[in-house]
């Protein structure tokens, strides 16, 4: 059931130390993919934390599309990536942020999503917030309604819950 599930999500989760720099754990999903069994753990938990009627399942660069596509499948909604700059054809819009050394930019195509529309966003790790903060204010741009944020796992000493309740955002949800 659900929380058998999750426990083997959170087995499948390796941790590597000082990586990509000293001082990070970095959460390795790739055991959980290579997983028959966790991925499709992973992927029935996340769709199970999916409000009614999603119409639009968005997912981040990169490891979030590993997780958003399936769950968009699942329930019947489309996928749409948001990107980082350079790697999206169309017409964009942007949104920048700060991270601990520098700025990150995000990309969404500017008609991607309709007005109104009922968007998920999933990705694989929440941790300061500022990835999923920067996809919502690019949703609300559009004009598109987030509903809500699921994540494989979220990294509760690092404060994104509290960061994107400051954004107005309280309705994210993590397996582990
Ligand atoms: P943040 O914007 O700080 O919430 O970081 C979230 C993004 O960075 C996610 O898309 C994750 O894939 C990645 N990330 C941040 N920290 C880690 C970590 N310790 N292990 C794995 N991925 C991470």
């Amino acid at each position: 059931e659900s929380a058998a599930r999750r426990a083997l999500v959170a087995e499948l989760i390796r941790d590597v130390p000082d990586f990509p720099k000293p001082g990070v754990v970095f959460k390795d999903i790739t055991p959980l993919l290579a997983s028959a069994q966790g991925f499709r753990a992973a992927v029935t938990e996340l769709v199970a934390t999916a409000p009614e009627r999603i119409d639009v399942v968005v997912g981040m660069e990169a490891r979030g599309f590993v997780f958003a596509a399936p769950v968009a499948l699942e329930l019947g909604a489309g996928f749409v990536p948001v990107r980082k700059p350079g790697k999206l054809p169309g017409e964009v819009i942007s949104h920048s942020f700060e991270l601990e050394y520098g700025f990150e930019t995000l990309t969404m195509h500017r008609d991607a999503i309709r007005p109104g529309a009922r968007v998920l966003v999933v990705d694989d790790v929440l941790a300061t917030g500022g990835t999923v903060g920067a996809t919502a204010a690019l949703l609300k741009e559009m004009g598109a309604e987030l509903v809500h944020v699921s994540v494989v796992m979220e990294l509760g000493f690092l404060g994104g819950h509290a960061r994107l309740a400051e954004l107005g955002i309280d309705n994210c949800t993590a397996l582990v």
